[in-house]
């Protein structure tokens, strides 16, 4: 065991810091009040190649690991995890279903575009009536003459107002339970795919999410990723790497927060002294700092096992339930820190842990709620 990170992990550390310090930091308050997905930054996002970092080269991928990945997230949700967010459903929920469960045919059609952010990906799986129950969903895909013909509407839908492809969690066999359920990919072009609403959001306000409904979608039987009724089991092994990814998300909010508060707590003088010097102060701060440390531990273990291609089921629930809540925990302490100036948008300065603390939440939630984590965890330890 060696906790250090190579050279080069250090040297793509430091790209990614300066990139997003350059890049993505000075529009990331505009992003959160116009709640708008910057096209720029998808743009700049790949030509650094952010998209295909563990795609292989053939591709036009990085051919780097998961660890590095989540480094490159680290650096570039610190400063916007809505953009970091966005990119990331298309280049690892999308792409990466694709890439392990996909055709070659299929791998070369959408990988490429997706690493040049020619194109914008989504990964539906929650429905109005099935969120944590993912298993209860109705979406349909039936099969006939050489198609597939989708009906349901799915919910919570990140990109769906801008996506150009989706896959799709629908119901092949709706008597088969989980079984019965087949991933299958929807361009946005086939007859019958519509973009429903898009939802007004506490947090995240960059990332764009909405309604997909599809009324006697049509979409040709080549479309299915992988063989019938392994929709399921693809979804939850990509929910593994997915939650890697938001771990990592939670990580860098959590330790944007406490390098805000660090500042902050001895710039800010009270009572004759900066804060910083009164215990309860420190005490907020040393908190932070153990429970950051293992978050990233815990993330960084979660995303080598996968690199590894070993077991990651509990490790990756492990690392999102602990590491969101960290970042929740320290975004409230950075408000309680700031106190009035934390709680408002704008003073004469502008504080960035306003926006993440409304930001933090949202990661208890998506890909599996932290009592869902909570679940597998019991559920591995009992069975
Ligand atoms: C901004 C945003 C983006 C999203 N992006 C996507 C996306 O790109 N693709 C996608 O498919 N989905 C996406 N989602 C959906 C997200 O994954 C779901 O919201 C989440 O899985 C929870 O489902 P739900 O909202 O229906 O809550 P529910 O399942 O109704 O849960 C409500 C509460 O009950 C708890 N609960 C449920 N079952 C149990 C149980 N058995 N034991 C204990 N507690 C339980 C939950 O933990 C939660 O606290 C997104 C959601 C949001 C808000």
């Amino acid at each position: 065991m060696d906790f250090s990170l190579t050279k080069e992990q250090v040297e793509l550390k430091e790209e990614y810091k300066i990139f997003a310090q350059k890049e993505i930091a000075p529009i990331a308050f505009y992003v959160d009040e116009k709640a708008q997905f910057s096209f720029d930054s998808l743009k700049k996002l790949a030509e650094i190649g952010f998209l295909g970092l563990v795609y292989p080269k053939e591709y036009g991928g990085q051919g780097k690991t998961l660890l590095e990945a989540i480094i490159a997230v680290e650096e570039l949700a610190k400063e916007c995890p809505s953009t970091t967010l966005s990119c990331g459903v298309s280049s690892t929920l999308f792409a990466y279903h694709i890439f392990n469960f996909g055709t070659n045919a299929q791998k070369e059609k959408y990988i490429p575009k997706v690493i040049k952010g020619e194109i914008i990906g989504a990964w539906a799986l929650t429905e109005p009536e099935a969120g944590s129950d993912a298993a209860s969903i109705t979406t349909t895909a039936i099969k006939k003459n050489g198609n597939y013909i989708v009906n349901g509407t799915k919910i919570f839908i990140t990109n769906a107002p801008i996506a150009d492809v989706v896959i799709v969690m629908a119901k092949t066999d709706p008597e088969k339970g989980a079984r019965g359920i087949s991933a299958i990919i929807v361009e946005k072009d086939s007859p019958g795919f519509n973009r429903g609403i898009t939802l007004d959001k506490m947090g995240f306000r960059g990332l764009q999410v909405g309604e997909l409904i599809f009324e006697n979608c049509t979409v040709p039987e080549e479309n299915l990723l992988g063989k019938e009724g392994l929709g399921f089991l693809q979804a939850m092994k990509v929910l593994e790497q997915g939650r890697v990814a938001v771990a990592g998300v939670g990580v860098a909010i959590a330790q944007a927060c406490l390098e805000e508060s660090v500042t902050r707590s001895n710039k800010r003088i009270q009572f004759g002294k900066p804060i910083s010097n009164f215990q309860l102060i420190q005490q907020k701060l040393s908190d932070m700092k153990v429970r950051i440390d293992a978050s990233r531990l815990l993330t960084y273990k979660a995303a080598c096992l996968i690199s590894n291609k070993k077991p990651c089921a509990v490790e990756s629930s492990v690392a999102k339930l602990f590491s969101t809540e960290t970042a929740n925990f320290c975004a409230n302490e950075a408000v309680q820190i700031f106190g009035g100036y934390g709680y408002i948008k704008k003073y004469k300065d502008r504080y960035k842990i306003e926006r993440m603390y409304r930001d933090a939440k949202l990661l208890e939630i998506v890909e599996g709620t932290s009592e869902v984590q909570r679940m597998i965890i019991s559920r591995h330890l009992t069975r």
